[in-house]
């Protein structure tokens, strides 16, 4: 007997991509040979691909996303849904975070269409993290972020700008020295943190040094700890209540 392959559950990402179509069109009927479902399966097919997603020959079909479609619409307040089956516990989590939003949601899915021009699995070889929590907007724009503020170039810029103005490196939140703790060892010694929201990062866009804050890595983890991701403002305010 021919094996079959599972295809995997879907990703946050493509919900959103699959929510902002919902949210546009919430009385369709999501024909799955529908053009606006045809259209819609081929933009999510971009974004597994991009994931580096693999499964079976109905890996996102329109059937699959026809279904998906409707699955949200059993999350719709505005539609009576008896009879439609709800899907994954992330739908539920993506539709609570995103249905009042409908102007933010297509922002960060312009930006993940966007990361999926040019993104592939392997353009991000140093995911999955242990200690990062995918942000709210998903993987795509996780990966840009990380990618951003690990660019070693522009880095070497921030590091050497922050030196000359301050006369030192420190994190802009809690002002930990690693020099001064760690002596020689710690000298030159700070992360960077990318602070656009990640829903702005587009495709081939280039990163000011403004866009850059110098975290310790604390600090650094803490803003990724969990959704959403905290601001550095967010990060300030923690410490300074526990001071
Ligand atoms: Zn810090
Ligand atoms: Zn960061």
């Amino acid at each position: 007997m021919a094996e079959t392959k599972r295809n995997p559950p879907w990703t946050r990402d493509e919900l959103l991509v699959a929510l902002d179509y919902y949210l546009d069109n919430p009385d369709d009927y999501f024909s799955p040979t529908g053009n606006g479902v045809l259209g819609l399966t081929a933009k999510i097919s971009h974004v597994a691909k991009a994931l580096g997603l693999t499964g079976s020959d109905t890996l996102r079909n329109a059937n699959g996303v026809s279904m998906k479609l409707l699955n949200f619409r059993a999350h719709d307040p505005n539609h009576n849904t008896k009879g439609l089956i709800r899907g994954n516990k992330l739908e539920e989590v993506v539709w609570a975070e995103f249905a009042d939003n409908p102007t933010a949601l297509k922002k960060v899915v312009a930006s993940i269409l966007d990361v999926t021009q040019v993104a592939t699995a392997e353009d991000a070889p140093f995911l999955p993290e242990d200690d990062l929590t995918e942000a709210v907007e998903g993987q795509l724009l996780t990966r840009m972020h990380r990618y951003r503020e690990r660019n070693a170039t522009i880095v070497k810029r921030k590091k050497a700008a922050y030196l000359k103005q301050h006369g030192h490196l420190c994190c802009e939140a809690c002002g930990f020295d690693f020099h001064a703790t760690y002596g020689e060892r710690g000298g030159g010694f700070i992360e960077c943190h990318h602070t656009k929201p990640v829903s702005e990062l587009a495709a081939g866009e280039t990163t000011k040094l403004a866009d850059l804050v110098l975290l310790c890595a604390n600090c650094h983890r803490m803003v990724h700890a969990s959704r959403p991701w905290w601001t550095v403002e967010d990060l300030k305010e923690a410490l300074s209540v526990r001071r």
